[in-house]
């Protein structure tokens, strides 16, 4: 198992940023990501670029669930405090379509996605890290690991990002 990201490697950016504050434009966070991805895949190719951002994600939502998500009492509040901290931050507006918690599977779809909403239509999915950063968090919550896979994606033409969550 990997070591998971400390949290405290973000800094305090409200001392750092007196002035510009501790926001900036979705295109920003965009422009890191998908220059990040075009390097990766020169570099590697194609399917050592998805499985990093995938593992980056992994490791981003294991440490965003230990450090943001506070409500533990039950699946539901734990998952409602999710979707509370995922609107706050801006990253999405995420919803659970479907639960089976005896089997350990899951629909789940991000709308108004950080990384993709709006993106050109290429018809391949292209949320790697949402896979990653949403098995991190399930993990986290239940102790058990789970492969995530986005089915539909603004890059494939649709309008929310659904991802199929299985325990592994
Ligand atoms: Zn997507």
């Amino acid at each position: 198992m990997m070591e998971s990201f400390d949290w405290e490697r973000l800094g305090d950016i409200a001392l750092g940023r007196e002035n510009l504050g501790t926001e900036m434009p979705v295109i920003v966070y965009r422009l890191l990501q998908y220059t990040m991805r075009d390097e990766l895949v020169a570099r590697y190719g194609e399917g050592v670029a998805t499985e990093v951002l995938r593992n980056a994600g992994y490791r981003a939502g294991i440490s965003f669930c230990r450090n943001v998500i506070k409500e533990r009492g039950s699946f539901n509040s734990f998952i409602a405090d999710v979707q509370k901290q995922l609107k706050r931050l801006k990253i999405g507006i995420f919803r659970v379509e479907k639960a089976d918690i005896n089997n350990m599977k899951f629909v789940l779809t991000v709308s108004e996605d950080l990384d993709c909403s709006g993106l050109p239509v290429s018809g391949d999915t292209v949320c790697d890290y949402d896979e990653g950063f949403i098995s991190g968090i399930l993990q986290e919550f239940t102790g058990q690991r789970f492969a995530v896979q986005e089915v539909d994606c603004w890059a494939t033409g649709d309008r929310t990002c659904r991802f199929v969550a299985d325990r592994i």
